[in-house]
């Protein structure tokens, strides 16, 4: 029963392959325990994994394994994560290298796939394979509520019933952060709490709701299916206060690159500014601020201000940090490097902010935050959104 309840699970995408316990040469104890847990959409996923030293105590450590598919890894993390070909190879950071007997490490990467995802079957530590001894065991590392296509189609005979616990990160930097939500808290389809999902001129074919299989932190992210054309506005937000700068920080990871037209991804009601919305989102394929109650753009879109923002990468998670000053200014990070372009630092510059400080009086007091997706003609888009905080300080990444 145990056995079937477990491949029922791993049919709902989110599935952790254990192999326990690998043998070195015959009858030695065993080297190694890996746990590769995946968190996988259509098209691409990202693996946590924890090796576990079961030898002697190691200074360096080097995991190595197969891919049976097309997977093609496009970033790693806790660990130097290389591939060539369909093998990979994922050493030790200076500071995880050294694991006593017993002791764990963790890594993960992202990485891109279609067709079949299959979890690797031959870890080896150190060149001494983790699963000399075929005890393999499947078990479904978290409960979800998903509907995502994506099937894992791992069919390992179980002989060991283990059970992994799944961990839950907190969102990072937060600090005091008045708001601070990974949304791991969330049970329903839809955010909810201090959350409110809608938008106030016209809603369509835009969806929000709770995704149990992408994550950036945790298993719980917000997935906005964001459909092209004017009315199809959605976007899920709650009241953010204070009377200085306010700091804010997300994660977002999107589909589709930004279109040349203008769409928005997040939005706060500018209430000095007769109540507009003060708008993140891109245009000619760029990021860039937009203020509704003079259509400013910031940069310009000149072909020279365009150049001077970034796109939003897709297929990764992506942190937006932005400040909103009171005194008129905005500053704007991507993935921690401010980009040259989304800063309106007061002393106007050509193609950056001329456009923007024209309006000499814009003092902006939001009092909401929105993320979602606005399109105005052109662009579709599926976007997550995860980790989101808003405070009286700077927020890291
Ligand atoms: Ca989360």
């Amino acid at each position: 029963m145990r056995n079937l309840l477990a491949a029922v699970a791993a049919v709902v995408s989110v599935a952790g392959l254990v192999v326990i316990g690998g043998t070195s040469p015959a009858g030695a104890a065993p080297v190694c325990a890996v746990d590769y847990k995946l968190n996988q959409w259509s098209n691409g996923f990202t693996a946590n994994v924890t090796v576990t030293n079961q030898s002697a105590p190691v200074t360096s450590w080097n995991l190595t394994w197969t891919f049976a598919g097309n997977q093609a890894i496009s970033s790693g993390w806790s660990a130097n994560v290389t591939q060539s070909g369909t093998r990979v190879s994922a050493s030790n950071m200076p500071w995880n290298g050294s694991l006593a007997t017993g002791a764990s490490a963790q890594f993960g990467f992202q990485a891109t796939y279609s067709g079949t995802n299959a979890t690797p079957t031959d870890f080896a530590f150190n060149g001494v394979s983790c699963s000399g001894d075929q005890t393999t065991t499947t078990t479904p590392t978290s409960t979800t509520t998903s509907t995502s296509t994506s099937t894992s189609t791992s069919t390992t005979t179980s002989t060991t019933t283990t059970t992994t616990t799944t961990t839950t990160s907190n969102p990072t930097g937060c600090g005091t952060a008045a708001l601070c939500d990974d949304f791991e808290s969330q049970t329903g389809t839809a955010p909810s709490g201090r959350w409110t999902v809608g938008a106030a001129n016209c809603t369509g074919q835009g969806v929000v709701g709770i995704d149990s299989s992408v994550a950036h932190s945790g298993s719980k992210s917000v997935r906005v299916n964001g459909a092209s054309g004017y009315c199809n506005h959605i976007f899920f937000g709650t009241p953010v206060s204070g009377s200085g700068p306010l700091y804010g920080r997300f994660y977002v990871r999107h589909t589709t690159a930004l279109p040349m037209a203008h769409v928005t991804f997040m939005a706060m009601k500018d209430s000095v500014d007769g109540g507009k919305d003060l708008r993140m989102g891109g245009q000619n394929s760029a990021l860039q601020w937009n203020r509704e109650s003079d259509d400013a753009t910031l940069p310009e879109q000149s072909p020279v201000g365009v150049s001077k923002s970034k796109p939003l990468p897709t297929g990764q998670w992506n942190c937006v940090q932005f400040t909103v000053d009171p005194a008129g200014k905005i500053a704007t990070s991507l993935n921690g490097e401010p980009v040259e372009g989304l800063q309106a630092d007061g002393v106007s510059t050509p193609d950056v902010d001329g456009q923007w400080l024209r309006k000499t009086n814009w003092r902006p007091a939001v009092t909401d935050l929105r993320l979602g997706w606005e399109s105005y003609g052109d662009g579709a888009n599926t976007l997550w959104y995860d980790d989101v905080a808003v405070g009286s300080s700077p927020i890291g990444c």
